[in-house]
């Protein structure tokens, strides 16, 4: 199996390639490094079966490969924000140039799309039926809509030229190799609580968050990827509910040292409440998450206690 992995120079798709080599893919990882780096990657670079590619989603690209899993993109608010316009031309442009090479070439193409489809969500959980309910003019709406188009073409690919896709709507995960500078909850907490600075809560903290550890949420990849049938979409994460205060409240309790919370203004269109339904991925294909959030933030802690060290 050769499979190309866009964004994989990021947090999840490193993590990925790791995955697909071990489980026998030759894998071509292209990525821009806007967000992603070499260094996440670089264990691989001497392996054989493994093929690093610079090259940004937004120009057309050309690979023989049997799969795609199309992860490029920043995921993080202010990275996305920096450049909206870019941020929607990635998703959109991207999702174009994965379909249409998936066209030519007959392979299988995943979306890492987003729970950022549902916006600010009116119902709770959130089901994959639920249509959502996004700004469309908000600060948050070059990722948001940037999503929810890429997964209009998605279906439309499917539906006019019979692509095989696989759609994931994956609810925040976190783990190592996100940058310390990524900019979302779980590193910029764990990061201020390892410097000894103050935790930046945005808000009054009670919005809440799921939190899915990234070995859970690459089985269930793995799994969607590799199944018959289903396109999706398929929420992906971690149903345990936790609002900031706790998040932070938990954090603090591992790390220790003198921080404090340091209240700052919520930013716009910022979702109140996040939790997935994982019904459908758990009857399509056995898939839970098997991490707590302990477990998952004390390897996480590990991560960044030794980078920081390092540094
Ligand atoms: P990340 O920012 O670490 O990874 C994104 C990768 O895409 C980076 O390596 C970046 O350099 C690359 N990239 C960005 N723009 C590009 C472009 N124009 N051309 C080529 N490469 C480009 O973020 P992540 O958390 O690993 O997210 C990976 C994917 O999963 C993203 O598509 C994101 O939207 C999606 N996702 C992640 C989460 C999460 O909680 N981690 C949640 C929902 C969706
Ligand atoms: N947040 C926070 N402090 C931070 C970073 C984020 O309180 O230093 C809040 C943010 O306002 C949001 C939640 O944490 O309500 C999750 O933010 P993140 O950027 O991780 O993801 P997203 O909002 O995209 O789910």
């Amino acid at each position: 199996m050769r499979t190309l992995v866009t964004g994989g120079a990021g947090f999840l798709g490193s993590h990925l390639c790791d995955r697909l080599i071990k489980d026998g893919h030759d894998v071509i990882c292209m990525d821009n490094y806007f967000t992603g780096r070499k260094a996440n990657v670089l264990h691989l670079i001497d392996n054989p079966h493994f093929e690093l590619v610079r090259h940004d989603v937004t120009e057309p690209f050309m690979f023989e490969v049997d799969q795609i899993f199309n992860l490029a993109c920043p995921a993080s608010p202010p990275h996305y924000q920096h450049n909206p316009i870019k941020t929607t031309k990635t998703s959109v442009l991207g999702a174009m140039h994965c379909l249409g090479l998936a066209k030519r070439i007959g392979a299988r193409v995943f979306q890492a799309s987003t729970s950022e489809v549902y916006g600010d969500p009116e119902i709770h959980p959130q089901t994959e039926s639920y249509k959502g309910s996004v700004n469309p003019i908000g600060i948050r709406a070059c990722y948001d809509e940037g999503k929810r188009v890429a997964e209009t073409l998605f279906f439309d690919y499917h539906r006019q030229h019979g692509v095989e896709i696989r759609v994931a709507r994956i609810f925040n995960t976190y783990g190592p190799r996100m940058l310390p500078d990524d900019g979302r909850v779980v590193s910029n907490f764990i990061v201020q609580a390892l410097r000894g600075e103050d935790l930046t809560i945005y808000g009054d903290g009670s919005q809440t968050r799921s939190f899915c550890y990234m070995d859970d949420l690459l089985e269930g990849f793995i799994r969607l990827m590799n199944h018959d049938e289903i396109t999706g979409p398929v929420n992906l994460g971690n149903p345990g509910e936790f609002t900031m205060l706790e998040l932070a409240d938990r954090i603090l309790q591992k790390v220790g040292g003198k921080s404090k919370l340091a209240f700052h203004p919520l930013p716009g269109d910022d979702p109140k409440q996040r939790c997935p339904d994982i019904s459908l991925a758990m009857k399509e294909f056995g898939w839970q998450p098997k991490i707590s959030l302990d477990e998952g933030l004390d390897s996480t802690i590990g991560y960044f206690r030794k980078l920081l060290a390092e540094s």
